[in-house]
């Protein structure tokens, strides 16, 4: 899956596509003129069909005749949008890969200046942050700033905000990512977990060019839980927390029952019933708490993420060695 690249280029611009018939002439027109200008004839375009519903294969099969550049893959069916860019970095073979939405919302004309943020930073991940998101509705930005926002509340590994998928990366960062073996992908989230150095690169996005965003209220919530599921088990902690201070409360509560009990004014029966009622519910919250406690941390294990990302080796004979796990 990794490493073994032959033939490499030096630039690759990986697009999903579905349902973007309308697109892609332009998109390929645009990003086939800022590919030449930035790497000649040495680049690819890698774009996918994430099981279209119109005829963006018989497109994208038209483009790949036409052009030897690109390179079409068509996925079985409908994956998603993160499952169909894994496909197409997989598949991609660039020194610097480019990723970018088929619906030209990322201006493709930008990436002679991310390559320059690129080698002045000396990054190895420059990724687009929006600073205004034109033709989306007040709803769709309301719900994406409070999902970034929520999610860097609960998770430790610090995504940036206002991120999408619009970003540069050098080969050693893509080979990493796609060491990453998880089911449930959140791309954007994944790759600031590599680590490395990633610098942002601020941009105005523009307007879907035409047809209608693929991510309609459900996609983005199965998004939003991948992403909250796979960088955080704070919501299985909740369990353990419910516990110490139910714990406390009963505690108060049992003082109180005695206190009723002994000064005779509990009714009978009373006492024994709320001791056990309360006593179980702290303990069945406590024994919950401890079994989310494991299972987040099972949770961890069977995603079998690599255990660290090496950046540099010096000396030894591993010199020169960008990438081990
Ligand atoms: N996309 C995809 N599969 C899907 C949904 C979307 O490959 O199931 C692609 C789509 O063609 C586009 C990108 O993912 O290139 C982003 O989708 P869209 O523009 O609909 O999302 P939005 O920009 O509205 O968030
Ligand atoms: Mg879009």
């Amino acid at each position: 899956m990794t490493g073994q690249i032959t033939n490499s280029v030096k630039l690759s611009i990986v697009a999903p596509c579905y349902n973007e018939e309308k697109c892609l002439d332009t998109l390929h027109a645009r990003v086939s003129a800022v590919a030449q200008a930035v790497a000649g004839d040495d680049h690819e375009i890698v774009l996918i069909n994430d099981g279209s519903k119109d005829a963006t294969w018989a497109a994208l099969q038209r483009l790949a005749a036409a052009d030897p550049h690109v390179t079409a893959i068509n996925l079985s069916r409908n994956h998603g949008h993160q499952l169909a860019l894994t496909a197409g970095l997989d598949l991609a073979r660039g020194e610097h890969i480019l990723v970018i939405d088929a619906d030209l919302q990322d201006p493709p004309e930008l990436l002679p200046d991310m390559l320059a943020t690129m080698t002045r930073e000396d990054a190895d991940v420059v990724y687009a942050v929006r600073r205004v998101r034109a033709g989306e509705s007040v709803a769709k930005r309301a719900t994406a700033a409070l999902f970034y926002r929520l999610l860097a509340a609960l998770t430790d590994t610090s995504i940036p905000l206002d991120t999408g998928d619009f970003r540069l990366m050098t080969r050693r960062a893509l080979d990493t990512f796609l060491a990453l073996p998880e089911q449930a992908r959140f791309i954007r989230g994944m790759v600031a977990w590599i680590g490395f150095r990633q610098v942002p690169f601020a941009y105005d996005r523009d307007a879907r060019l035409a047809g209608e965003t693929n991510y309609p209220f459900a996609k983005m919530l199965r998004l939003a839980l991948d992403a909250i599921t796979g960088f955080s088990t704070a919501p299985l902690r909740f369990a353990s927390h419910a516990a110490v201070f139910l714990t406390a409360m009963s505690l108060l509560l049992m003082a109180y029952i005695g206190f009723g009990f002994l000064t005779g004014r509990a009714v009978q029966g009373w006492t024994s019933t709320m001791l056990v009622v309360v006593g179980l519910g702290a303990v069945q919250m406590f024994v919950l708490g401890l079994i989310g406690e494991y299972l987040g941390r099972l949770y961890v294990e069977v995603k079998r993420r690599p255990l660290y990302i090496v950046s540099d080796v010096i000396g030894g004979s591993r010199e020169g060695s960008r990438l081990g796990h």
